[in-house]
């Protein structure tokens, strides 16, 4: 059922075995899962999708388990891409879609990603998994650990909600409180030695995996054509990483063809080392001093994949942009009055780039743009 060969490093082509709970490879890179796409090319249409279950495990032929029919699911993935015109006309344009991650389960696309790594888990035998988390990760790890019965470790900074404190908890995580951030949260993690695989953002290889799957479903569910644009919050990047990584492969499989979508990536003014470096020219990110933001999810001061990200803006002539935090509440309640949508700050904080990509004229009317709403703001309330 599956196509996976081997797992190649992102910096040098190195490959790995599948058999390991590998982390970064031998230089310190992200490790990318490979498929043999010569031969599913040859066996592959479009019309063999028709008729399985609308969740993102209808790619299985490009997805890394071999277990292929006893995965742990949830029914994550094929989120509704839905019109917002009057959202959209306010922004100056005719063709806004938004991608809504948060009916996911557990309320955030983090879902996509944590449900392959937790099933790599068990298929590879780990006798427990961890990861440090600004919150919608750790929420998804202790959820899909539950279900799939493995012990689960997770480190937030002290100063994230409550509640996401507690709903670890009562999912039967170890939950740690850090004082720092996220890196100083997986410092603590990586002091634990009992053998938890840590499954922190690309420090393994699965989870861009199930973060690959919204670039999937946006071809599909544009009946095979590509948008002008991607607006994506961007933390870690796994998401931005993903879809690069996905349209490559639709590619290779000749199942699209022509102009790839432009990447925008989107921070927040108090934490936003992509932009930085993005704008310096340069091909790494340094990392941000002391994040300043309550849009938690994109409090990420350091990302190990910073090149990838880079690479995915520029090779396909998008931008990185920072917004301010003050604007992101009255984005949150316009499309909510414009809309009757229920966003979460990340998915305003897109709208926001969107406004200011337009207004520099970056991104033309007519031009079909697609942004991420990535959380449902219950998650933090
Ligand atoms: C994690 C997260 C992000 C950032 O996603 P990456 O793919 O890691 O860049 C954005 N929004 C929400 C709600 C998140 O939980």
């Amino acid at each position: 059922m599956t196509f996976f060969t081997h797992l190649e490093c992102t910096r040098t082509g190195e490959r790995y075995d599948v058999d390991g709970l590998h982390n970064l490879s031998a230089t310190g890179a992200p490790l990318f899962a490979r498929y043999d796409l010569d031969n599913l090319s040859a066996s592959f249409s479009r019309d063999d999708l028709a008729g399985r279950a609308a969740n993102m495990w209808r790619y299985r032929e490009v997805m890394p388990l071999r277990d292929g029919d006893h995965e742990i699911t949830l029914e994550e993935g094929f989120t509704p891409l839905r019109a917002a015109p009057r959202l959209g006309s306010w922004a100056g344009f005719s063709r806004l879609l938004v991608k809504d991650e948060s009916v996911n389960p557990t309320g955030s696309f983090k879902a996509r990603g944590l449900s392959v790594a937790v099933n790599r888990a068990r298929e590879l035998g780990a006798p427990g998994v961890q990861l440090p988390s600004a919150g919608n990760a750790a929420l998804a790890l202790a959820t899909y650990a539950a279900a799939a019965g493995l012990p689960c470790r997770v480190a937030l900074p002290s100063d994230t909600p409550r509640t996401i404190f507690e709903r670890c908890g009562d999912l039967g995580a170890e939950v740690l409180s850090v004082e720092g951030t996220l890196v100083e949260a997986g410092h603590l993690l990586a002091e634990c030695d009992d053998g938890y695989w840590m499954l922190s953002t690309l420090k393994e290889p699965y989870r861009v995996e199930g973060k690959k799957t919204m670039g999937l479903e946006l071809v599909e569910q544009l009946d095979w054509e590509l948008p002008d644009w991607i607006l994506y919050p961007t933390g870690g990047g796994t998401g931005i990483i993903g879809m690069h990584k996905a349209f490559d492969e639709l590619e290779t499989l000749g199942l699209i063809s022509g102009r790839r979508p432009r990447f925008g990536v989107v921070q927040m003014a108090g934490c936003a080392p992509i932009v930085r470096a993005y704008e310096a020219g340069s091909a790494a990110a340094t990392p941000w001093e002391a994040p300043q933001t309550r849009v938690w999810g994109l409090r990420v001061p350091q990302a190990v994949g910073d090149f990838l990200i880079l690479d995915a803006v520029r090779s396909t002539g998008g931008r990185a942009v920072a917004v301010e935090e003050d604007r992101v509440a009255g984005m949150i309640a316009r499309a909510s009055r414009l809309e009757g949508l229920d966003i979460g700050p990340e998915g305003a904080a897109t709208l926001l780039a969107l406004e200011d990509l337009h207004r520099d004229g970056f991104i033309e009317v007519g031009q079909r743009v697609v942004v991420f709403q990535t959380g449902h703001p219950a998650n933090y309330r």
